[in-house]
């Protein structure tokens, strides 16, 4: 059991429904005209399915994810995302499992995307404790997904922004979006989410250091998990001490979980929705999600053009020559620059800086 993948779990998976494996079912469908549509009206309706294929397809980068993603964007920004990061093994997962079951009783609807390697949702370990998890995997009202890089030129980010899109689309009511580490990651959920949650627990001194030096950036809410740890409240003060140096309006709110047996689990909600309310009522919420998207569509636009600059110059003797030329000290650094500019991007060289 434990060596099978998290997917063999999943309902809308073959192995979870007993059906033909879903990439020979799909793929020829797929890339007919009708089946964008036929994926589209399924993305809509929220079928599961639909759901899993078309996110597959924007983890692939394959062609028919762009018109797929580009036809239910006008129905997206309904759902509230809330961005969960924090150091591996802080209990991010299990207090999104435990989020999703508070969240459910409440009669919404919910999407999970994680892009955490460490992360059991990744993993599949559902076993034990975390046998909460593997409930939520045959509830039609939850959808959860975990994001791999697999040979994505413009990279987990971009993938991870279209999932969400794709889960909005499909009427979630609540996408929580899982990545490891703050600061560090490929994925900055600060980006993506209307409500960054950082989850530290006792211990995770390196982030009230890096929150500090003010090399992490500073969230909206901060859960301190595992207080039934004895070091939890001194986590707390300390977590407490250093959001005392920030901006009143800055300052996030703390609280104190422990999300095995759920325990402040549904204040910790009711914190996530005020800070969301709280955006919403004084036009915060438009604001910051007119910055996210522009940031978004910029980041991607940046990694493209890295990726372009990359494979133009692997393929280009005579850009490689430059590169050369700058390393033998026969040209220097902003020649170079200028001629690479001029040649992969047809920009004057001179005026892009
Ligand atoms: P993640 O890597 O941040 O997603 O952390 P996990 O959710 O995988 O949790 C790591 C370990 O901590 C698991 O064994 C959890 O069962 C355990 N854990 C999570 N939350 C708590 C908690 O509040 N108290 C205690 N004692 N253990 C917890």
């Amino acid at each position: 059991m434990r060596s099978k993948p998290l997917d063999a779990l999943l309902p809308d998976s073959p192995a979870g429904l007993g059906l033909a494996p879903a990439r020979l079912m799909w793929p020829i469908v797929a890339r007919r005209h009708w089946a964008l549509e036929e994926l589209v009206r399924g993305v809509r309706e929220g079928d599961r399915r639909a759901l899993a294929r078309a996110i597959s397809l924007v983890e692939n980068g394959d062609p028919v994810a762009y018109p797929l993603v580009r036809e239910v964007y006008p129905e997206t920004g309904k759902a509230t995302v809330i961005g969960v990061t924090g150091p591996p093994g802080v209990g991010k997962s299990s207090l999104i499992a435990a989020l999703v079951e508070h969240v459910r009783a409440l009669g919404k609807s919910v999407g999970v995307v994680s892009v955490d390697p460490s992360s059991p949702f990744s993993k599949g370990a559902l076993l034990g404790d975390r046998i909460r998890l593997a409930d939520h995997f045959t509830d039609p009202g939850v959808y959860i997904r975990s994001m791999g890089t697999r040979g994505h030129l413009g990279g987990l980010a971009e993938t991870t922004l279209q999932a969400v899109l794709l889960l909005d689309a499909s009427g979630k009511d609540v996408v929580f979006v899982e990545t490891v580490g703050a600061g560090q990651s490929e994925v900055e959920v600060t980006g993506i989410a209307d409500t960054v949650l950082l989850v530290l627990m006792p211990g995770s001194g390196d982030s009230v250091q890096a929150l500090k030096a003010g090399i992490m950036e500073i969230p909206d809410v901060i859960a301190v998990n595992k207080m039934d740890h004895p070091a939890a409240k001194t986590m707390l003060n300390e977590v407490r001490s250093i959001i005392g140096l920030a901006e009143p309006e800055r300052r996030p709110a703390i609280i104190l979980t422990e999300a095995v047996r759920g325990e402040n689990v549904s204040e910790l909600w009711e914190t996530l929705e005020r800070h969301r309310t709280g955006l919403a009522e004084d036009g915060r919420l438009e604001e910051r999600r007119r910055r996210n998207l522009a940031g978004e569509v910029f980041a991607v636009a940046a990694s493209r053009a890295r990726s372009h600059l990359v494979a133009a110059v692997a393929d280009d003797p005579e850009l490689r020559r430059l590169l050369d030329a700058v390393e033998s000290r026969e040209l220097d650094p902003l020649t170079a620059v200028r001629e690479i500019m001029e040649k992969v991007f047809r920009v004057d060289g001179a005026d892009a800086r």
